[in-house]
């Protein structure tokens, strides 16, 4: 009979960085449970790897405000690499709507605490990226300490050190259901036979949902599909650049290795678990590409090198983190909307605390508990990439 003090259920970016926080606040005895023969083969290896502060909801915000500090100093501080590069988000305003909520964001990020972040007006970012097509740029708003990761190297990172400090992790093994007992949680079922634990979290991603139907709870996570398209190398637009998001119509670009990644959320997806690549989106995605930096008319795409992969969506873009109402012991790390690597350091640190102690000072966790649904107190994020 195997046992842990706690359990983690899968091993992406959120579950690896909560054994990292556990781990460093003295809890040697984790277990994570990974289904796949690797780590990343869920959401967090397919992420396009952006960090940002700008976000419009003070949770939001707190948790960038946590995490991406804490990503600036991974290197040091777990001594593995997280690949940060502070090149900043640059959003584009072509509406006077986008300059009004640009505003209002950018005031509320300021209140929270956020240094980098200012407005900026059209001729400056003419100035920045004389390639865009910036007729129609009317300002916008540019921090300089959001940027992107490598969401795989901060996942090993966190469960390498993890495990130096004693977590263990499963590959290769399914959790197949969840034991419960009288007092509320006392281990789960795998393929590799049944482990006893008190506390056990969900942190399965896109496949959440799965986990807490396990033990009767509800949890309104839902996977959406959303592609990438890596371009070959192209030099006709600076690599120092940082993430660009044309508000005009969402499309958003960033360098990558020798060429770009390219990304645009298509409104007409549905939700469902599909991960084909569907090779028409690489038209539609060049049409904007090309619709706002003209030299991207140049770029040279192979089709076969584009993947999908699945945000994890809630009804308000927040997550659900904390004990689920009704069964002690049960913990949800879920339904981060497409932020699960951006906010993978502050998740960690606060589900680490609430398993410990029960509570957590880094934000007001009574805002982001699962009851919020049922008791009509959702929180909407609108700054969704
Ligand atoms: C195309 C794309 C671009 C994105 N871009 C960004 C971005 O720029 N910035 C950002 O912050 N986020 C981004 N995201 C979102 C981000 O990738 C996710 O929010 C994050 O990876 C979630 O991490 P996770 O650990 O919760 O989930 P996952 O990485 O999916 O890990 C969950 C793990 O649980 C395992 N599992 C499931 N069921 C079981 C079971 N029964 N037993 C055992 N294991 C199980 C799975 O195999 C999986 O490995 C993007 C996502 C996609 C798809």
């Amino acid at each position: 009979m195997h046992t842990a003090e706690v359990i983690i259920i899968g091993g992406g970016i959120v579950g690896s960085s909560i054994a990292y926080h556990l781990t460093a606040s003295g809890c040697k005895d984790v277990l994570v449970i990974e289904r796949e023969t690797a780590q990343g083969k869920g959401s967090t290896g397919k992420s396009m790897g952006g960090v940002r502060a700008q976000f419009s909801t003070p949770v939001n915000i707190q948790m960038s405000l946590y995490s991406i500090p804490f990503y600036a100093s991974f290197d040091d501080l777990l001594g593995y690499p997280a690949g940060y590069r502070p090149q900043g988000y640059l959003f584009c305003a072509t509406d006077e709507k986008h300059i009004a909520y640009l505003r209002t964001n950018y005031q509320k990020q300021i209140a929270m605490g956020l240094k980098d972040v200012r407005l900026i007006s059209a001729d400056e970012i003419r100035g920045m990226f004389p390639q865009l097509r910036s007729d129609d740029i009317i300002g916008g708003s540019f921090c300089s300490t959001d940027g992107f990761v490598d969401p795989y190297s901060a996942m090993i990172g966190f469960m390498t050190s993890a495990a130096d400090h004693g977590a263990k992790l499963w590959k290769n093994t399914q959790v197949t259901g969840i034991i419960r007992d009288t007092k509320g949680i006392a281990g789960v079922e795998t393929t590799r036979g049944t482990v006893s634990a008190g506390k056990v979290v969900n942190a399965a991603g896109a496949w959440a949902k799965s986990i807490a139907d396990m033990v009767g709870v509800n949890l309104p996570v839902e996977p959406l599909r959303r592609m990438l398209v890596p371009t070959e190398p192209f030099d006709q637009f600076p690599h120092s650049a940082p993430m660009i998001i044309d508000m005009s119509n969402g499309f958003h670009f960033r360098p990558e290795a020798l060429g770009f990644l390219l990304a645009w959320n298509d409104p007409e997806e549905t939700t469902g678990y599909k991960m084909d690549f569907d090779p028409a989106f690489v038209e539609k995605i060049l049409i904007r590409a090309a619709e706002r930096v003209p030299v991207f008319e140049n770029l040279a795409v192979n089709p076969k090198r584009a993947w999908a992969g699945l945000y994890e969506m809630t009804p308000d873009h927040h997550p659900i983190l904390g004990e689920a109402p009704g069964v002690p012991g049960f913990f949800l790390a879920n339904g981060f909307s497409g932020h699960g690597v951006m906010h993978a350091p502050a998740t960690g640190k606060i589900l680490a605390d609430l398993i410990l102690t029960g509570k957590s000072d880094l934000i007001d966790t009574s805002l982001l508990t699962l009851s919020r649904f049922a008791e009509g107190k959702t929180i909407h994020e609108t700054a969704v990439l």
